[in-house]
């Protein structure tokens, strides 16, 4: 076994591992990044990298009035309260800082639009160019190299080293390779000051998803294979505290036509839930506020027994402003030419499907949803064809749980005490969102806490 010392070992390197060890190392800490997969970038790579952060000047441009009590109520109001009020006022009086360190010191190109995701009271989520978080790992990556960041890939981190009960480092094995049965090589790795693991939350381990959110192996996960959670079990044998470990949470706006994340929640997402409606193919009728929060959505749309059908129409489309053609050629989005025509295409009576809309439509004009009470802001009625349809079923999404952390992003114990030397940042903490996260909060929590425990470390210099 070979020893090796850092100042920090961060393990992982998605946008809360990245952020850490960029920001720590500008700080002239030395730092180590440990990734078990061959690749850097977590389910972070794969995801839209859309952020979220009041009084920014996107919105100040566009006359949007916003702050971080508004946008801590609105993931408090989603969390059902479970969050830690807290970690949650920290961030959002963080999250403007975190957005311009993304575009202003990593160089991220964002979008020149602000979304309204269900659940947040206004427009406040940021787009990189591309629409996926590889802009962002990408320009993280870049920075990686240029500030001569060690990084070890393939390599797993295995469990923690400690000596007088601190927490001085990890043992790794080297000859890990995701999927294949290999002979390990272990190593031990000390860290002087801290090992922050931000090794992301388990949407892919069955084992876990099935003992804690009681989801069985057939429900889809939009993550990555690698989103498991060995090292929380390690973490919990430390005495560190797992919390909401059963707040799993439902994409609710995914394509029942494709595996994984897919190309399917630009429709649902972005266009559908905001511009379109969702309505029941049983009853030809809503069923649900399109715009509330992912778990209001989720579980209106699990009581149905089978897929929504995602709507919107040629306005809605224009509206939204996004390109819908690839995934019409993949076939997860169908257009026709009237609403018979769609009624037809999935046995829904055409009668009442016509008056669903005609119903939504003057709520439209009426600027009020009295039905579901879904904000009805710059949405125009749904009157313009081709309709656009997409079979919409909830996927597994987002952990909400995971170890419990303060707002230094100090691992504590069922005592509430921090673990002397061992910090958690990013999807593997519990306590940020609660019982439901809000649309690009996560990215705004993986950098704020990034930078808030890079900052501390090499501030005061221990943990
Ligand atoms: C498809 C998709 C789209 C999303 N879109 C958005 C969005 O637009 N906005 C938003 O706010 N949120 C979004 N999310 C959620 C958000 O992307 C994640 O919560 C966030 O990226 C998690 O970042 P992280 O750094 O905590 O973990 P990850 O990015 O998952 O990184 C964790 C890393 O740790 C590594 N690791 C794990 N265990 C070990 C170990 N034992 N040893 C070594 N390495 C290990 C993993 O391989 C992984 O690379 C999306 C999620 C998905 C799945």
């Amino acid at each position: 076994m070979k020893e090796k010392e850092y100042d920090l070992i961060i393990i992982g390197s998605g946008f809360a591992g990245l952020t850490c060890a960029i920001e720590a190392r500008r700080r002239n800490a030395s730092v180590l990044v440990i990734e078990k997969m061959a690749r850097i970038g977590g389910n972070s790579i794969i995801s839209d990298g859309g952020i979220a952060a009041p009084d920014t000047d996107l919105q100040e441009i566009r006359g949007i009035t916003d702050s971080p009590d508004l946008m801590a109520k609105d993931m408090l109001e989603a969390g059902g309260y479970l969050n830690d009020p807290d970690l949650v006022r920290l961030i959002t009086n963080k999250a403007k800082k975190a957005f311009e360190w993304t575009r202003d010191i990593l160089g991220v190109p964002y979008l020149d639009r602000v979304d309204y995701f269900g659940g947040h009271s206004v427009p406040r989520c940021y787009s990189p160019q591309g629409l996926t978080g590889r802009t962002m790992v990408k320009a993280a990556e870049t920075y990686l190299k240029k500030l001569d960041i060690d990084l070890l890939l393939n390599t797993q981190v295995i469990d923690f080293i400690e000596s007088d009960g601190i927490q001085d480092g990890v043992i790794v094995n080297t000859s890990y390779r995701f999927g294949q049965t290999t002979t390990p090589t272990y190593e031990t790795i000390r860290a002087d000051k801290a090992v922050v693991i931000a090794s992301g939350g388990f949407g892919h381990d069955h084992v876990l998803l099935k003992r804690h959110g009681k989801i069985d192996e057939h429900t889809m996960s939009t993550n990555k294979k690698s989103a498991t959670g060995e090292l929380l079990e390690k973490l919990a044998r430390k005495g560190a505290k797992l919390i909401d470990m059963d707040q799993i949470q439902l994409g609710p706006w995914a394509s029942l036509d494709e595996k994984g994340f897919g190309l399917g929640p630009l429709f649902g997402d972005y266009v559908a839930l905001p511009y379109g409606i969702l309505v029941d193919p049983n009853t030809g009728k809503r069923f649900v506020n399109e715009l509330g929060d992912r778990k209001i959505v989720a579980d209106a749309m699990l009581k149905l027994k089978t897929h929504a059908l995602a709507i919107a129409d040629q306005n809605a489309v224009d509206r939204a402003g996004w390109d819908l053609h690839r995934l019409m050629d993949k076939g997860v989005l169908k257009t026709y030419p009237s609403v018979q025509d769609l009624a037809a295409a999935y046995g829904v009576d055409s009668k009442i499907l016509e008056n669903t809309l005609k119903t939504y439509n003057e709520s439209v004009k009426a600027t009020s949803d009295k039905a579901f009470k879904k904000p009805i802001t710059d949405q125009l009625p749904l009157d313009e064809p081709p309709y656009y349809v997409m079979r919409a079923t909830p996927k597994v999404h987002h952990t909400m749980g995971g170890v419990k952390i303060d707002t230094k992003g100090r691992v504590l114990n069922c005592e509430n005490e921090p673990i002397r030397k061992l910090y958690a940042i990013g999807e593997v903490t519990g306590g940020v969102h609660g019982a439901s996260r809000l649309g690009s909060c996560a990215v705004t929590e993986c950098v704020v806490m990034g930078l808030e425990v890079a900052r501390h470390l090499t501030e005061t210099g221990h943990a």
